[in-house]
């Protein structure tokens, strides 16, 4: 597999220099030279296949040779070791659930695979792997999952003190092993502000191989095309062939990767970009305008992105025809109020309790079907994240009724392992170097 850079086409690098230097220097994002098209003999009998089954065809094809295939094959029996199911809540309306992985949210898929990618590609005796990785919530718990006993990695988490929810702090900070958790006495972006600065500073890089586990990694975007995969398999044993994907959104790996497996020849009829208030891509697909804006809080939060980062690859995949762009996607926003109300219909039309991410691609959906009246298309809309991580959203009465994953009931008996620091880079530094 090769790749180029999106702000330099000429560029080549292999997948595994790709993975290691999550980004290029020019600050563009890579993508695969080629993008082959699965063969049609798979395409039409995705519904003999298992999700592993698939995911191995899948990445097979991205990837080449890059790793053989009893090693491809490895990697992914270990790191895809959950379901996606697809459930049908009433005629046309479907939610794939992604949050049946170790921390409950989509990210696992993009997480335990680039981990163990990373591992693979680390050889003997090469100096250990230091993830930093920045969070405001979901990303730290599947990076701190995915990472978790893998050998020759570190990670380290940095999440703002007081904003993240009681489960995705017990994810964070009870781990052990090779994770270690720092509360950060300020919001994301200063966990975000010192990690950046750690990748800069140069007695930090002589001493620890640093590497970022942020979505724009390739090998956390190859794995999310898996499930879309996994999905029409699923819609084939009903019958349906005919299918619209929803996607609750913020950075854009998720519908990216959606993207990428309709380039591989998935037959997507139509897809749905569904964000809350962070409308930077809905109104884009608009008016053709694209403006980046400071994000703005919601109860999404997983979505308060205001310049979504996986956009360019979007951009990138349609840069010869963006006429096409537009017929395939649909963006649609909503705020607080909207998805409150969402979460609210859902729960009495189909008693299914959606997270705030989640409500909103159904919202979105429904909107689309309104619009559009195509009785034959299939709607499936993605559960981003399991509703438990997410109290604060629900009323006590429907709190009370959504079931905690044995997981959780396990977690909660672990002891929380964290340091505190406050905002300066210095005492972040001192305490890597003091820490080895
Ligand atoms: C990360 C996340 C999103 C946004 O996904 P992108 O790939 O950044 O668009 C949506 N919902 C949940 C629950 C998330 O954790």
């Amino acid at each position: 597999m090769h790749l180029y850079s999106t702000n330099n086409p000429n560029t080549r690098v292999s997948f595994k220099e790709a993975v290691f230097n999550s980004m290029p220097l020019d600050n563009g994002l890579y993508m695969p030279v080629t993008i082959p098209r699965l063969d049609e003999q798979f395409l039409n009998n995705l519904d003999r296949y298992t999700l592993p089954e698939i995911a191995f065809k899948v990445a097979k094809n991205l990837i080449g040779d890059d790793i053989p295939d009893h090693d491809l094959s490895a990697i992914i029996n270990d790191a895809i070791n959950f379901l996606a199911p697809v459930v049908k809540l009433e005629d046309n309306v479907f939610v794939l659930e992604l949050f049946h992985g170790p921390s409950l949210a989509f990210k696992d898929f993009g997480a335990r695979f680039m981990s163990r990618v990373m591992a693979y590609f680390l050889e003997k005796g090469e100096k250990q792997l230091d993830v930093l990785v920045a969070t405001s919530g979901d990303t730290g718990g599947a990076v701190a999952l995915g990472f978790l006993g893998v050998p020759n990695t570190r990670v380290t988490i940095l999440y703002p003190k007081g904003k993240v929810s009681e489960i995705q702090e017990l994810q964070l900070t009870t781990n052990g092993q090779n994770i270690r958790a720092i509360e950060i006495e300020g919001t994301f972006d200063d966990c975000q502000a010192l990690v950046k600065k750690a990748f800069t500073d140069v007695e930090l890089n002589k001493k620890f191989r640093l590497t970022s586990a942020n979505s724009i990694n390739i090998a956390r975007l190859i794995p999310q095309a898996f499930y879309y995969f996994n999905a029409y398999a699923q819609l084939l044993k009903m019958d349906i062939n005919k299918v619209v994907f929803s996607v609750p959104s913020g950075n854009f790996g998720n519908i990216g990767a959606g993207l990428l497996a309709w380039k591989m020849g998935l037959p997507v009829h139509h897809f749905i970009a569904a964000t809350n208030v962070n409308d930077t891509v809905p109104e884009f697909l608009k008016t053709g305008k694209y403006h980046a804006k400071p994000s703005v809080a919601t109860l999404s939060n997983a979505m308060d992105v205001g310049n979504p980062s996986n956009w360019v690859r979007i951009s990138d995949l349609f840069k010869e025809d963006s006429k096409q762009l537009n017929q395939l996607i649909s963006g649609y926003s909503y705020d607080d109020g909207e998805t409150l109300n969402a979460i609210k219909t859902i729960h009495e039309r189909n008693n299914y309790i959606a997270c705030p991410h989640t409500a909103i691609g159904w919202k979105a959906l429904k909107d689309w079907q309104n619009e559009n009246k195509v009785e034959q298309v299939a709607g499936i809309f993605l559960s981003t994240a399991h509703p438990c991580k997410f109290p604060d959203v629900y009323s006590e009465n429907l709190f009370n009724k959504i079931e905690l994953p044995n997981q959780i009931q396990e977690l909660v008996k672990k002891d929380k392992n964290y340091v505190t620091l406050g905002l300066s880079f210095g005492g972040f530094k001192e305490y890597l170097l003091g820490n080895e």
